[in-house]
């Protein structure tokens, strides 16, 4: 692979390979822009089947961290770390005390915490070695869950969607499917039934299903169900690239809204979701809760001020509906030009010379 022309493809500035000899910590972060602040993204770990795969996905995932800073108006640029390891067997203490100490050379450059395959316990081992670590449980001085938040975006979000499909954002008596009753799908069932909407979910892991159906009147499909279902609203909670070329063509929805990471398979299929006539919420718009709350502790983490920032979603989005149908391109292309926008023109003003 020639990494210097993947990074000069995308525009990425840094891409760290960190080895440790005693662990066998094999960790790259990959750096895509910091104009309009330090770099900010999870770490990742999962047993890639080669390097490559595992720079890919670093260079891939910190470009959306830029994206969805550049949108949620925080001022931090896109990071992340992945690790080349299994979750299950290959985690220790040291491994992740060695993490934060190739962290901390990077002097507050990249602030780093959780994502697939990491949880809390690891980047309290992580702080021991460096503060650059968000996301840390209450009880550390962090923000704590961050999925709380990320539903009730995601919840703001499919009204703003509701309000630019159907004239009102009222979710009373529309039909939502749901995929994925995890840490955040649980939480939206919640709000979206408080609002009186008709629920059809789904998931593969049956205890949450039997959970949920005991909490709630829902409908239960089974997984390869869902994307058939006659609704109004389909909301993926689950995996990336759930829209694709086999579940495009039977979605009977007019709306897809939800917290999944990187729900395009292929930027193509956005278009088709646009030439289907289904409004499509740009995932790392309505998802940027969890990204709100941990960006907010760089002030003394409020929750009552960063629950009212992740409700700007809402505007943000019908923002983007508008500009998208005024000039009738689908709105996930739309915001890619607003987020270049802003890092450019902050840039700019960024080069003016204000003393030492
Ligand atoms: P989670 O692992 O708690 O929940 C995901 C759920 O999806 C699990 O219950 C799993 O069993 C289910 N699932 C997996 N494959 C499925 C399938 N084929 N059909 C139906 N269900 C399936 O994860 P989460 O924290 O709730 O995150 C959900 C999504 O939102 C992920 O894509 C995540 O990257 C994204 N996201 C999460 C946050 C956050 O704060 N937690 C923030 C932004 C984005």
């Amino acid at each position: 692979m020639k990494i210097f022309d993947e990074m000069a493809k995308n525009g990425h500035e840094q891409l760290i390979f960190n080895y440790d000899r005693t662990t066998g910590l094999k960790a790259i972060i990959a750096i895509h822009d910091t104009t309009l602040g330090p770099a900010l993204g999870g770490c990742r770990m999962w047993n890639y089947s080669s390097e490559e795969e595992a720079v890919i996905d670093a260079l891939r995932l910190s470009r959306g961290m830029t994206y969805k800073c550049g949108i949620s108006g925080v001022d931090f640029g896109g990071g992340k770390t992945v690790i080349i390891g299994d979750p299950q067997r290959g985690k220790s203490e040291e491994l992740f005390r060695a993490l934060g100490r190739f962290v901390e050379t990077l002097g507050g450059r990249y602030y780093t915490g959780t994502d697939v395959g990491t949880t809390y316990d690891d980047f309290v081992y992580v702080s021991r070695e460096t503060s650059s670590v968000v996301g840390l449980p209450e009880e550390y001085g962090g923000s704590g869950n961050s999925s709380i938040i990320t539903a009730f975006g995601v919840w703001k979000g499919i009204k703003a969607c509701a309000r630019t499909v159907f004239g009102s954002d009222s979710l009373s008596g529309l039909t939502i499917a749901i995929q994925g009753l995890g840490k955040v799908g649980g939480h939206l069932v919640e709000l979206l039934h408080q609002e009186g909407a008709e629920l059809v979910v789904t998931d593969i892991n049956e205890e949450y299903v039997r959970d949920i159906k005991e909490r709630y009147p829902v409908h239960v499909v089974a997984p390869e169900e869902i994307f058939g279902v006659s609704c109004d609203i389909f909301s993926p909670n689950a995996l990336g690239a759930v829209l694709n070329d086999e579940t495009i063509p039977r979605l009977k929805c007019k709306i897809v809204a939800g917290a999944a990471n990187n729900q395009l398979k292929e930027p193509r299929h956005g278009d088709m979701l646009f030439e289907k006539g289904v409004l499509y919420a740009p995932d790392y718009v309505i998802n940027a809760g969890g990204l709100i709350q941990v960006a907010d502790e760089f002030d003394g983490y409020s929750k009552d001020r960063a629950f009212k920032k992740a409700a700007g979603i809402y505007d943000t989005l019908i923002k983007i509906f508008a500009i998208a149908r005024h000039r009738n391109i689908p709105p996930f292309r739309a915001v890619d030009e607003i987020v270049e926008r802003r890092i450019s023109r902050i840039g700019d003003i960024r080069g003016m010379y204000v003393g030492e």
